[in-house]
């Protein structure tokens, strides 16, 4: 049995380790904190439809014009910090057409892939509720600007060979009747669904433990034993741990963890808002408020409300004039919400998304090392592709050739 450590246990670490140990690896999973990370209350989208990188054109001149405004869904805040200029320009350089052409099949592609193993996961674990919907996605505008801004990425979805329904504000009522009056119309992404990523997460360390597989929590993995160009052991803590194969799943910190190995991996933090309310507004329909780029996620009796995306460093405190935006959006596209409370302070959560310059994921094998493999990077839709980034890094442990093409996704493309 290969013995195999995982290094962060967020999202992307859990489905690593899920997939190794299905395979039958003697797995080791590390984490520094827990549950503190990205995947615990995010919005819980899963998301094929989201086929357009972050880096896209527009996305620039959208960062530099929000800029100055403190409510803003995205910000960019400069740094003289040599990882953030060379990752800005990365950035720079990625935020354009050619890069959204090369990219959209191979997201869909993944998306898919994941989706489906997904369905497969909740119907293996039946006896769970995950909040598991299959609603679909429902992307609501209000301007004109809005409108050709959703009803051209419902182009490129559909050219993806993904199903879009535009739908004129009637229908929109339809399928959520609560909206306001001021809402033009919306795209409806039927492939699209909802999961809880709080039960989720929870579920996946509980039944990773119950399988056989070592949870290691609140120890920093910081430092490796090599041999023979290869990592041979993991220095946690005061704890030493030999290894086969390393997994590096450690968000936005697994910069600093290819850092260690010998290479760089541009990625910064991107920073999110989220908090959960009661659903007094009966909320139905999981859905993106498209002008503000605020999310909308209903389980039931309760709905979390989530936003935001600024690129300004790993602090992890609340900006409240952030989520002052994300609860006065509500207002402005649902009856009944415009004197929605704002959350207490306390009750606000943040996570930082790690973001890579191109807006694809590094999924694969590290370009020094061959024992050594990542899965990181994936910014706004690591929860969509957690289970298909664990599966592919499983099966390229397992010298077995991945389901999906995975050539844009290497570690080393930006080394
Ligand atoms: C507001 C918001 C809404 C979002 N909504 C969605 C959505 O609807 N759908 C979607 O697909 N995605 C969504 N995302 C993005 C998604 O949450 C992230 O892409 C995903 O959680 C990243 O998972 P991860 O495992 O890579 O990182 P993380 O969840 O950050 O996990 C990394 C882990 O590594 C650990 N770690 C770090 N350094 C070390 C070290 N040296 N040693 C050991 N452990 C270490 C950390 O403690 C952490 O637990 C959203 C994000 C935000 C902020």
């Amino acid at each position: 049995m290969a013995k195999t450590v995982v290094a962060g246990g967020g999202i992307i670490g859990l489905f690593s380790a899920y997939f190794l140990n299905a395979d039958g690896h003697d797995v080791v999973l590390i984490d520094s904190g827990h549950p503190v990370n990205c995947s615990t209350g995010n919005a819980g989208m899963i998301v094929p439809s989201h086929v357009i990188p972050l880096a896209a054109p527009g996305v620039v001149a959208k960062g530099l014009k929000w800029m100055f405004s403190p409510k803003s869904p995205f910000s960019l805040k400069f740094s003289m910090d040599p990882d953030w200029a060379r990752w800005g320009w990365l950035f720079l350089k990625s935020a354009n057409s050619k890069n959204v052409q090369r990219s959209f099949m191979h997201l869909k592609e993944i998306s898919i892939y994941s989706r489906q193993l997904y369905a497969s996961f909740v119907n293996t674990h039946k006896e769970e509720d995950f909040y598991w919907g299959e609603k679909g996605l429902l992307m609501l505008y209000r301007s004109r600007h809005g409108e050709k801004e959703e009803t051209g990425a419902a182009r490129v979805a559909a050219l993806a060979g993904l199903e879009a329904r535009v739908l004129d504000a009637a229908e929109v009522r339809d399928i959520e009747p609560g909206i306001s009056d001021s809402v033009r119309g919306g795209v409806l992404y039927p492939g699209d669904a909802l999961i809880s990523p709080g039960i989720l997460t929870t579920f996946l360390y509980k039944y990773l433990q119950e399988k056989g597989v070592k949870i290691v929590t609140r120890r920093e993995v910081s430092s490796f034993r090599f041999s023979n160009g290869n990592v041979v052991s993991v220095i946690a803590g005061d704890k030493e741990y030999t290894c086969d194969f390393l997994v590096v799943t450690a968000g936005t910190r697994s910069a600093d963890i290819a850092r260690e190995l010998s290479f760089r991996l541009p990625l910064m933090a991107g920073k999110g808002y989220s908090f959960m309310s009661r659903n007094t507004l009966e909320l139905k329909q999981p859905a993106i408020l498209s002008e503000r780029k605020v999310t909308v996620s209903p389980y039931r009796d309760t709905v979390r409300f989530g936003g935001t995306m600024e690129i300004s460093g790993r602090a992890r405190g609340v900006d409240l004039r952030k989520v002052k935006g994300i609860a006065e959006s509500l207002g402005l596209y649902y009856e009944g919400a415009a004197n929605f409370r704002l959350p207490e302070p306390d009750t606000v959560w943040s996570g930082l998304r790690p973001v890579s310059p191109d807006g694809l994921p590094y999924i694969g094998k590290s370009p020094v090392m061959d024992n050594v493999f990542f899965g990181t990077g994936h910014s706004m839709i690591g929860v969509s592709l957690a289970p298909a980034t664990g599966k592919i890094i499983s099966d390229l442990i397992g010298s077995d050739t991945p389901d999906i093409d995975i050539s844009l996704y290497s570690p080393g493309r930006f080394a």
